[in-house]
């Protein structure tokens, strides 16, 4: 194998073997850019190195072979003492990952070259300003010294000659800084700083591939579940200075407004400064407009490779350049990152310029960045005070007064008030508080912290680890930088967009993406601005190249209404359960504590009209598409009275001698329903084969709202779907009774009503007798929040809350199987019952209705499966047609 390619030999394409950046290094060296020659050792190479802990003597060789042919390119040696060759060891793996080692610069410098250097260069500040910059990297990414001693040392340095930037300092007094950074590098390291050139190469290649195996790299490719064994690369540069004087600098660019889009200049360019000096902050940047005025030379040249590196990879790129006395000379560049709003923007404009296709362009934004355009945000004009800022853990603008505890901000919210829940770190005992907030805001923890994944499972706006915020939950009060104290009751708000802290009510706006879906901002019109125009078009690609369809999980006409104009094409999960609660709730009771069919016979009978009614407006506001109507499905008690509740009523009573027969009677039949374990207890079909009439009366209400809609010239188009079935003999009987009723509305109204029944696969039993179920369902709907709980053996109730964080942090799975669906356990079985059930029934309609509908991987997952539609909250409809748009890609 080959070891060591040189920028000449690689190309874009090769980022597995090469990293990121050396691929696109290689790249933009074949384009004929001008790029400091150099060459980059293969992930291979860092493989094989990690696995025998010891560089393969051939990979010696390859790159002093390398290094040979770079010196004789450049005309001198690595380190040599009169005139020395300088490179930078770049670390570069296929993702560019936190916890991995950073980049060193002006490797070669020694006592004796530095020497050599201020000679060649006629300038000693340079050649001192270097070797102090390289002890400086060198010590603390190679040799592990803490990087502060060399900051406090060139504070004090700066503070000794009453200066404030760096480059105020002298060449005799960086001298000096040297003398000092290398005894901070013996004390601290415990040996010398190497003084041979070769060393100082080899130690930090070595040092990059060491860092591949860092904690923090591992735990990062854990949760971004990126494989353990991919390596990293490591580019050798020579280097090029933009610290030779005030006609060099160094800078960053952007092709277009990582921001808006827009085409135009920008950047930021820092005069006589190397490599991270412009991000660091160290000092004052310039636009880059302003280098047109510094170097026009250069100026002009960097303008003509930026549309070159744009026509090329036909993205918006990001680069890196520095110029050395008016030489240009680039040094990195990739696809940059940007914003939603402008990842929308780029690919639309992109397909404009035709640079790329519909298609394409669908592969240039994800569901993710549209759901994060739909949040309701914060007025951008209205006058704010940011007091700190944390992660952006989960989206969406929160306003309400700041609680310390979670028993306030329940009883806060039960008197009406919003509240925002302020912890230090929440833990399982915050959830009743985190339920009743509006949003929570954390001083500690990540994005995997308790607060972050409980809030993401439930939707709610998270701020965590915002740092800066004193946190005092004894003294129920919060310090912010400055002193000023937030106490309870202050009212705060919260960007979970942005991860941004403010002090009192910020206005909030509802998004232009949502106003527009909505109906009520039109692309195209005056008051719609051009993201609202790109969103448009980008789903109507999304639209004509998805093969799944999109349904909406809707209960009421209003659900489903608001589902359409998102673009529903039907209700994928219409959940009955909710129609039995309010003022029916005493209907429901009565038929549950029944003793006599007669009294049964009599509630079943008051429902009916009741049940008939919501069908027909859900029929009426889908007319034309399908509903899918899930039978009732819920365990019983959920239904009655709280038991502890009514255990006191009963105790009350007794002891004041009332009379309390009804509340005994209903207390032993909350007793008697009683189940330990309800998830698993008398739900779904089970409640339907044990309580008579139950189903009948809802299939009867169905068939009679499908044909009052048949006689009002609608077009219903119901399908009736069974839950939680596990063996195929459940379904029979269902069915048997189902079909006799709808036999005779259909004689009785004399429409045929085309009904379809189905059932829910959420059972691994029913994924794994598919084949059998499948010859008593017209459809399968498979029920991924119930086969998930089922499948892992988890209570999505308590688990979210108690051990997932743990689970999350340790790496065991990268985001919560509730979230997106685990396709080696969960998904596995969906695939064999979807083909189990085809071969049976080939025409055997296929969907999804769990939270996974609209979740991005997710509805990948079910697309590359065969299914026929997803099936989402309205909400999430616009994330489904897109990703189902990109799945077909
Ligand atoms: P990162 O991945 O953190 O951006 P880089 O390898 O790109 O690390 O290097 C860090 C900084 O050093 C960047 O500003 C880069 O442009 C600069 N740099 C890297 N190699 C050289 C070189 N050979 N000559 C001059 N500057 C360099
Ligand atoms: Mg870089
Ligand atoms: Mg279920």
């Amino acid at each position: 194998v080959k070891f060591v390619y040189d920028f000449t030999e690689g190309n874009k394409d090769l980022k597995d073997l090469l990293g990121g950046k050396g691929a696109n290094l290689a790249e933009m060296t074949n384009l004929g850019l001008p790029v400091p020659p150099g060459f980059t050792i293969t992930t291979e190479a860092c493989k094989t190195y990690l696995d025998s802990g010891e560089e393969p003597a051939a990979l010696r060789d390859e790159v002093s072979a390398h290094l040979d042919a770079l010196e004789a390119r450049m005309g001198k040696k690595l380190g040599q003492a009169d005139d020395p060759l300088l490179v930078s060891v770049r670390s570069g793996a296929k993702f560019s990952m936190p916890g991995m080692m950073d980049t060193v610069l002006n490797i070669g410098l020694s006592d004796k070259s530095v020497q050599g250097l201020a000679k060649q260069a006629g300038d000693d500040r340079f050649a001192w300003d270097s070797y102090r910059r390289l002890i400086q990297m060198f010590g603390k990414t190679v040799l592990g010294v803490d990087g502060e001693l060399f900051e406090d040392a060139l504070e004090a340095a700066k503070a000794a000659k009453k200066v404030t930037v760096d480059t105020e300092l002298e060449a005799a007094d960086l001298k000096k800084l040297v003398t000092k950074f290398k005894k901070i590098v013996k004390t601290e390291a415990g040996r010398d700083f190497p003084q041979d050139p070769r060393e100082q190469m080899d130690l930090a290649i070595k040092a990059v591939f060491d860092s591949w195996n860092g904690d923090r790299a591992k735990l990062y490719r854990r949760q971004e579940r990126i494989p353990h064994d991919l390596g990293t690369a490591v580019n050798v540069c020579s280097m090029v200075f933009g610290n030779l004087g005030p006609d060099s600098g160094t800078g960053v660019a952007f092709t277009r407004d990582p921001a808006s889009g827009h085409q135009g200049v920008y950047g930021d360019y820092l005069q006589n400064a190397q490599g991270e000096d412009v991000v660091a902050g160290i000092r004052n940047t310039v636009p880059l407009a302003d280098l047109e005025q510094i170097d026009k030379k250069s100026y002009d040249q960097l303008m003509q490779i930026m549309e070159t590196l744009e026509n090329h990879y036909r993205d918006l790129c990001d680069i890196e350049f520095t110029i050395e006395r008016g030489v240009l000379w680039m040094l990195q560049t990739r696809v940059g990152k940007r914003t939603a709003g402008a990842a929308f923007r780029i690919a639309t404009q992109l397909v404009d310029q035709g640079l790329i296709d519909e298609a394409e362009a669908l592969t240039r934004v994800n569901g993710a960045q549209l759901a994060q355009l739909m949040f309701p945000r914060f007025d951008e004009d209205a006058k704010v005070s940011q007091v700190g800022r944390g992660i952006a853990a989960s989206p969406g603008a929160a306003v309400g007064k700041a609680v310390f505890d979670s028993y306030t901000a329940v009883k806060w919210s039960r008197s009406g008030e919003k509240v925002i829940l302020i912890r230090r770190e929440t833990n399982p005992d915050d959830l009743d508080g985190m339920i009743a907030a509006e949003g929570i805001l954390t001083s500690r923890g990540g994005k995997t912290s308790h607060a972050a994944v409980v809030a993401r499972g439930m939707g709610k706006t998270c701020v965590c680890g915002a740092e800066e915020l004193e946190v005092d939950t004894k003294r129920r009060r919060m310090t912010v930088p400055g002193g000023h104290v937030v106490e309870e009751g202050d009212v705060v708000s919260i960007d979970g967009s942005s991860g941004k802290v403010y002090l009192g009510e910020v206005p909030v706006v509802p998004s232009p993406v949502v106003e527009y879906f909505e109906g009520r901002m039109h692309p195209g019109a005056d008051d719609a601005d051009e993201l609202v125009e790109a969103v448009h078009r980008m789903m109507a690609f999304a639209d004509r190249k998805r093969r799944l369809r999109v349904r909406a999980n809707a209960d009421n006409a209003e659900d489903a209404l608001r589902a359409r104009r998102f673009g529903a094409q039907g209700i994928g999960l219409c959940r009955t359960e909710h129609m039995f609660l309010g003022d029916r709730r005493e209907l429901v009771e009565r038929l549950i504590l029944a003793d006599t069919d007669a009294e049964r016979e009599e509630s079943l009978k008051q429902l009916l009209p009741l049940q008939k009614q919501d069908f027909v407006q859900l029929f009426e506001s889908m007319d034309g598409l399908p509903v899918t109507i899930r039978l009732l499905d819920p365990p019983l008690h959920e239904f009655l009275p709280d038991i502890t509740e009514l255990s006191v009523r009963v105790a009350l009573a007794e002891s004041r001698q009332e009379p309390h027969e009804n509340e005994l009677r209903l207390l032993q039949a909350v007793h008697r329903l009683h189940e330990q374990n309800p998830m698993l207890g008398l739900r779904g079909v089970r409640l339907g084969l044990v309580i008579p009439g139950l189903f009948t009366m809802q299939v009867r209400a169905i068939a009679e709202a499908a044909a009052e809609r048949k006689a009002a010239k609608g077009d219903p188009r119901a399908e009736i779907m069974i839950p939680l079935v596990g063996t195929v003999q459940e379904l029979e009987i269902v069915r048997e009774e189902a079909d006799t009723v709808i036999a005779e509305v259909e004689a009785a109204s004399g429409a045929q009503l085309k009904l379809s029944i189905g059932t829910m696969i959420e059972l691994p039993r029913a994924a794994l007798t598919a084949g059998q179920i499948a010859e008593a369902a017209q459809f399968f709907s498979f029920g991924t929040n119930d086969l998930t709980q089922t499948v892992w053996g988890f209570s999505r109730d308590d688990v979210e809350a108690s051990f997932f964080t743990a689970y999350l942090e340790k790496g065991i799975f990268g985001v919560s199987p509730f979230e997106t669906i685990d396709k080696d356990g969960v998904g596995s079985l969906v695939k064999l019952a979807a083909k189990a059930g085809r071969e049976t029934r080939p025409d055997l309609k296929l969907g999804v209705c769990g939270e996974h509908g609209g979740d991005p991987e997710s509805v990948h997952f079910f697309h590359e499966v065969g299914l026929d539609y997803v099936s989402c909250s309205p909400f999430r409809i616009p994330v489904a047609r897109l990703e189902a748009g990109r799945a077909a890609v």
